[in-house]
């Protein structure tokens, strides 16, 4: 079937087509309905249908696959690898299942993992899931502050967490940050569950703290059966990347993502059971819940669960080469990562592409941010296999736009995520009037027409207020969901995203995305890395200011060499987009202000530019690159 045929048959018949994708997975009782629209904007997917993913992650594979490889945790933090087949990965998670249990854990009881990358942290989603217990995944990286609103909003009857995570070889004690948050915070968990890796020690608070071992152990052989959920019982919340201000917490089902995810990973990842699926995220995020725990182990393959940064081997020596070392040796055929990461890789020796037998990897999927032309074209021809970018957000669990390749191998194009997935009703609609925009090339906010589709948030958590009008009354109070990003559409139905809604700059009355400027500047030989952010400007409203990481560093202390190459760049831009587009400034920075997951804080760089506070910053990867925004905005005011 081509593509166009099976999106139309999505939309057209969209409760004929998920009762296809349905028998995907296991269900205990078969859904009475397949959508229950009756109240927009919340959809709610295979209505009376029991299922449970732990049970199709793991238990259902049992009978086919019991002894092949479940999980590889890799790290090259510790310099360990551990492989654990579906028949262990089961007696793990009941184990952990049982001690959840121990500690008064049950259906619909929160529980917060705040974990590294271990293979532990894994078991305690699946054990979570197999309770019916929701988890609320915070990523490990995160300080107390962070931590403790995030305990605040979940109010979790446990938490689960470690002794420590390391990060390029530098150990970070977690529990101290731990019962820092705890401290903060309003509300008090009953019980906190530590695994100890013996990486840093631990005070443990006698009645609350509980070290995991002598649990595990004392439930080493513990039977605890899925316990069967209704499709639309809540699964786990997550929260947003925070990248546009406070995050906000993602509710997720249990039937619609199961079936949401198991249908991706055949049409869109083209994974098969038996194969090794390797995505370099973190559980933290939405990317580690849906592509590194859930989706491969729910279509029977191996899931690689990576602790450490790209660039170091198990040795625990600098190797650029690591990833795809572990291609080769676990056969991986479908890799998902980060332009982020991507960029990282782009700065070590390209014959580390060549060094090792890539034969098995099918394609590498990309996702987070825009995917810049140079950083997609040396991966692609480094690696010789179909780069395919995806986008998507924690809200929709699952691509919005790409390129389904199981359904029909379909050519990307560079800059473009793709298309509509099946399921997605998208649509351009003008900012102002609210209007959609139907002819190619027009610029406008994206939006999706409800009902969502199976996988899409719930709700925010606690909060459907907040939900309806955060997202579905944006657009001049039009029932659509704002995807908060703007984008235009080719003749040929391709999407180009082009900065978000908060991102477009406007000079003298012209509308233009800080993506298409930022790629303009990426094009240039010398620059590395660029932000551009939309700056008040009394005679033209706004004007474009860019922040270039150099590739050759000697620019940043040679004001000469920066002036030279500010002109050149200002060049480039006004050569490709127009005198509008022109930055006023180009400043040189040594490293960009992000969020922990790798995307650019262009409010935060915003907000410096304009001597406003930045707001929340409990995000950022490295304060100190807002200081050198800082300095250089001052410096030429
Ligand atoms: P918050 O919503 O809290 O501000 P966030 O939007 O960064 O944070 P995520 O859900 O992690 O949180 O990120 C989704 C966003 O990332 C998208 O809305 C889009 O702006 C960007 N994005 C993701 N994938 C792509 C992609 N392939 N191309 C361009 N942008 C992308
Ligand atoms: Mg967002």
């Amino acid at each position: 079937m081509s593509y166009a045929a099976f999106y139309r048959h999505s939309i057209e018949s969209p409760e004929a087509f998920w009762a296809e994708q349905a028998k995907l997975i296991d269900w205990q009782t078969p859904p009475r309905q397949i959508l229950d629209d009756s109240r927009p904007p919340f959809a709610r997917w295979f209505v009376g249908g029991t299922t449970n993913l732990c049970h199709n992650a793991v238990d259902r594979h049992l009978a086919e696959r019991a002894d092949q490889p479940a999980l590889i945790a890799v790290s090259t933090e510790t310099g360990t690898e551990r492989t654990y087949s579906f028949r262990e990965l089961q007696g793990q998670v009941q184990r952990v299942a049982a001690t959840l249990v121990s500690l008064g854990v049950g259906k619909g009881d929160r529980v917060l993992i705040y974990m590294p990358m271990i293979a532990e942290a894994a078991f305690t989603m699946l054990a979570c899931a197999r309770l019916g217990a929701i988890h609320c995944v915070v990523f490990g990286g995160f300080a107390s502050g962070s931590l403790a609103s995030r305990i605040e909003d979940a109010t979790p009857k446990v938490v689960v967490s470690a002794d420590a995570g390391s990060r390029g070889g530098k150990v970070i004690a977690y529990k101290p940050l731990l019962d820092e948050a705890l401290r903060l915070s309003a509300h008090k968990p009953d019980a906190v569950l530590l695994f100890d890796r013996g990486l840093a020690p631990m005070d443990l608070t006698e009645g609350r703290d509980h070290l995991a071992a002598p649990l595990l152990e004392k439930h080493r052989d513990a039977q605890v059966p899925c316990t069967w959920l209704d499709a639309t019982d809540i699964s786990y919340t997550i929260y947003t990347s925070g990248t546009t201000g406070r995050p906000k917490g993602v509710q997720r089902d249990v039937g619609g993502y199961a079936v949401a995810l198991a249908a991706s990973m055949k049409h869109i990842f083209d994974g098969h059971a038996g194969e090794t699926y390797f995505s370099t995220s973190d559980i933290g995020w939405v990317v580690g819940h849906s592509y590194i725990v859930y989706g491969p182990l729910i279509a029977g393959m191996a899931t690689i669960m990576y602790e450490g940064l790209p660039t170091q081997g198990l040795d625990r020596q600098p190797d650029g080469g690591i990833w795809w070392q572990l291609v080769e040796k676990y056969k991986v055929t479908v890799m998902f990562s980060a332009p982020t990461a991507v960029r990282v890789l782009k700065k070590q020796d390209p014959a580390l592409l060549k060094k090792y037998d890539l034969s098995s990897l099918r394609a590498l999927f990309l996702a987070g941010e825009p995917l810049d032309e140079p950083t997609a074209r040396w991966i692609s021809e480094g690696l010789r296999v179909p780069i395919i970018d995806n986008y998507w957000q924690t809200e929709s669990g699952w691509p919005i736009l790409t390129v389904a390749n199981g359904v029909e191998p379909t050519p990307s194009r560079f800059g473009s995520p793709g298309v509509p997935m099946y399921g997605y009703k998208v649509k351009i609609l003008n900012e102002s009037t609210g209007e959609e925009l139907t002819g190619p090339n027009e610029k406008g906010v994206v939006v999706i027409e409800g009902p969502t589709p199976p996988g899409f948030m719930q709700t925010v958590w606690k909060d459907d207020e907040r939900f309806v009008n955060t997202y579905w009354k944006s657009v001049r109070g039009k029932m659509v969901y704002s995807t908060f990003d703007w984008g235009i559409r080719d003749a040929d139905g391709y999407y180009y995203i082009l900065g978000r809604t908060d991102d477009v700059i406007n000079v003298a009355g012209h509308r233009l995305g800080t993506r298409e400027i930022e790629e303009s500047i990426s094009g240039h030989a010398k620059v590395a890395e660029v932000a551009v952010v939309g700056v008040a400007d009394n005679l033209k409203g706004q004007v474009a200011m860019a922040f270039v990481v150099p590739r050759d560093g000697a620019v940043l202390g040679d004001a000469q060499a920066a002036l030279v190459l500010e002109g050149e760049v200002m060049k480039q831009v006004s050569d490709q987009l127009g005198a509008l587009a022109r930055p006023s400034r180009v400043h040189f920075v040594s490293v960009l202000p992000k969020t922990r997951s790798g995307k650019l804080l262009r409010r935060a760089i915003q907000a410096v530019c304009e001597g406003r506070d930045p707001g929340d910053l409990t995000t950022i990867e490295d304060p100190s690159a807002l200081q050198q925004i800082r300095q250089s905005v001052d410096v030429s005011r």
